[in-house]
């Protein structure tokens, strides 16, 4: 027998489990299906962690700002630690790229231009000669981004809704009573589908017959290096981000280790994405030129998909062009931190729910954020 649900959820990363969840809190049974065997496989378990409100675009920011009193006060039950703790931002820049730390500074909420000696203070490994000019965000915070995504599981769960691992979605028809989702597992039925399949949005979509909103998964490359050891602590350092031409960054982890990323977008089709030993060489380059720190070992190294629409916002909504067929896809960079304001966002639009969205969506806008926008506009 078919398996049928009110809402059927693609995907298993953040989006999807975050909108699940939100959404089985209002009467309707949510159906959760996921291609691989396990969650938060792709994009989510291969992020930095982090949350940044003067980060992307406007509409971004906006989803960020929504989303923190999520992240400071969770629902009640929601997880046993917090889901973040204090990780400043320093952003650094170099000689002939201090507009970048002018921009930061005029354009961000909480951001102090600070003195090369005072950012010295704060990581004293950084070479005194990198730094033209810097800049520093207090407010920012690291997410711990396992307890999120298993809040948004567990809670799930406990409001009856269901997840469905190794189910690949590979056919969509419309029929009178709904959509019939094929799937490596199986048919499941609803009249509501929502696409969140990271960067297989818009292949999720074409099995609809839906032509494409011109998304773009883009690879980021991240590698794990020695910190200093015992010559000095670097567990408190900020976040250290160049946001002069080179938008590298590094960021301390669990046992004094350095996470650090060249910044690298380039585009590809969506895959299990693997790092170019290319983009590693230019990362340890990237942090030798700033910090009095060789590299002597990669200890690890990892890519991660960031996936955008072509405007670089994020696209939550109802498609004109199928009944049933909701968006929520181009996160981007910023697919942790947005999770819970776009997720509220999405269960209201879905359950058309004015009071919920008058009270959770404030200050967004949703117009801007609409599929409708992208439509027609890819050549
Ligand atoms: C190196 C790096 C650093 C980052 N740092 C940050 C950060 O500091 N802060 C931040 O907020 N964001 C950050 N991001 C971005 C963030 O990780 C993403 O925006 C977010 O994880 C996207 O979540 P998602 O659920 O849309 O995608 P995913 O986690 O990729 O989930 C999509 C899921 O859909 C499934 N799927 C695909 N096709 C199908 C199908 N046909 N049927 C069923 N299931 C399907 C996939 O298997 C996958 O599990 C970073 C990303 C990278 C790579």
């Amino acid at each position: 027998m078919t398996e049928s649900a009110d809402i059927i959820v693609i995907g298993g990363g953040i989006a999807g489990v975050s909108a699940a969840y939100e959404l089985a809190a209002e009467p309707s049974s949510v159906l959760l299906l996921e291609a691989e065997d396990q969650l938060a496989y792709h994009s989510t378990g291969r992020s930095a962690a982090m949350f940044i409100l003067n980060y992307g675009p406007p509409s971004v920011r906006a989803l960020t700002a929504a989303g923190r009193m999520f992240f400071q006060t969770p629902p009640e039950g929601f997880c046993e630690h917090p889901l973040v703790g204090p990780r400043g931002i320093l952003a650094v820049a170099r000689t002939g790229q201090e507009g970048g730390i002018e921009a930061f500074v005029a354009e961000g909420e909480g951001v102090e231009a600070i003195s090369p000696e005072a950012a010295l203070a704060k990581v004293p490994l950084l070479r005194r000669e990198y730094l033209a000019a810097t800049a520093y965000e207090a407010d920012a915070r690291e997410i711990d981004v396992h307890a999120l995504h298993s809040g948004y599981v567990q809670g799930l769960k406990a409001r009856g809704g269901r997840i469905v691992t190794k189910a690949r979605v590979q056919g969509l028809e419309r029929r009178a009573a709904g959509w019939i989702v094929e799937t490596t597992a199986g048919p499941f039925t609803a009249p509501v589908v929502v696409d969140a399949a990271g960067a297989w949005a818009d292949e999720v979509a074409a099995l609809a017959g839906l032509e494409p909103l011109g998304l773009v998964p883009k690879r980021r490359t991240a590698i794990i290096v020695d910190g200093p050891g015992e010559a000095c602590d670097s567990s408190a350092w900020p976040v250290v981000a160049d946001i002069g031409d080179n938008t590298w960054y590094f960021k301390p982890e669990a046992g004094g280790k350095l996470m650090v990323s060249p910044g690298d977008e380039t585009p590809v089709p969506p895959c299990d994405i693997r790092p170019d030993e290319l983009d590693i060489a230019v990362t340890v380059e990237r942090f030798e030129q700033a910090m009095d720190l060789p590299v002597r070992r990669v200890e690890h190294s990892w890519a991660g998909l960031r996936t955008f629409a072509p405007d670089g916002t994020l696209v939550i909504g109802w498609d004109p062009r199928a009944e049933g067929f909701f968006w929520l896809a181009g996160q981007g960079g910023y697919g942790i931190q947005t999770a819970p304001a776009a997720a509220r966002l999405a269960a209201a639009l879905i359950c058309r729910n004015p009071v919920l969205r008058e009270n959770q969506g404030a200050g967004l806008d949703a117009a801007v954020l609409a599929p409708g926008r992208l439509i027609g506009s890819i050549s």
